[in-house]
């Protein structure tokens, strides 16, 4: 991501910057047939909207950025409408996009820590880190980040796939899961893959990391090499799961995830480009 980030807005601007307004969790795009763009105003006035809360995000290419919020029901303008950010994918360009990710999960933030978890007064905005800070007894609100696992298991020249109930038809993904309070990455992807598919594994390298928007993810990559075990599946969420070679992958996740990045990784290191 190319964003400088900032907290404190700069002050009246004479440039046109960047609008990145969410209702609920779907952007405010202007679509063509060949792309999405964004808001890029001198002035937000030019929209017409009513944003209710606007977060400073810093700035891209020397533009400054705001993420903005609207209420339920509002109509986008003439030419423009709101879309969710997987549909936007690959049609906006995707620095806008990355920080469009980070930009939802602020907006959420700002929505959904308005008053103090302790003494229920409301909070004030600190101007040195993101976060809030309570008036009253100085208890510190952060926006929300769940860590994640995802691991490609290996097994010689197969890897492990697995199926969750909420996948879409026919679509198999490496294993994923929370990081629990008190773990280790590495603790974390030996019990996920025990959990969910009874199997045993060793060699756990990092693969990279990925922040993951829905709601407030961040997904942390891994390898690692099947020690034994047969698999059985104990998790409800998992329907199925097996061994696959590179020649008879099922249907994948596409290319926005890590879980794809892993297993074109394990694709291209067994010899094949992945296609679309
Ligand atoms: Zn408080």
């Amino acid at each position: 991501m190319k964003l400088i980030p900032g907290i404190v807005p700069p002050p009246g601007g004479t440039e046109p910057t960047w609008w990145f307004i969410f209702q609920e969790n779907k952007l405010l795009i202007y679509q063509t047939p060949e792309s999405v763009t964004l808001p890029f105003l001198m002035d937000l006035n030019e929209l017409g909207l009513i944003v209710i809360r606007q977060n400073y995000l810093g700035q891209f290419e020397n533009r400054h950025c705001y993420a903005g919020e609207v209420a339920e029901g509002t109509t986008p303008p003439k030419g423009m409408t709101f879309e969710g950010l997987r549909q936007v994918y690959g049609r906006l360009e995707e620095d806008l996009f990355w920080i469009a990710t980070r930009a939802v999960q602020i907006v959420n933030w700002d929505r959904t820590h308005q008053f103090c978890g302790r003494c229920g007064v409301p909070l004030k905005m600190k101007t040195t880190e993101r976060a809030k800070e309570c008036p009253q007894c100085g208890l510190l609100h952060f926006p929300r980040l769940a860590p994640a696992i995802i691991v490609l298991v290996e097994r010689g020249n197969e890897l492990l796939l697995a199926r969750s109930r909420h996948f879409l038809p026919g679509m198999y993904s490496v294993l994923a899961g929370f990081v629990e309070p008190g773990e280790s990455l590495e603790e974390a992807v030996v019990r996920e893959v025990k959990e969910e598919v009874g199997v045993e594994v060793k060699d756990i390298k990092y693969f990279g990391s990925q922040p993951w928007p829905f709601p407030h993810s961040l997904m942390i990559g891994f390898t690692a090499t099947y020690t034994g075990g047969e698999i059985s599946l104990n998790d409800e969420e998992i329907e199925d799961a097996g061994w696959f070679t590179i020649d008879n992958l099922p249907r994948i996740p596409g290319k926005i995830s890590i879980a794809r990045k892993l297993i074109d990784g394990f694709v291209g290191k067994h010899g094949k480009v992945s296609q679309e």
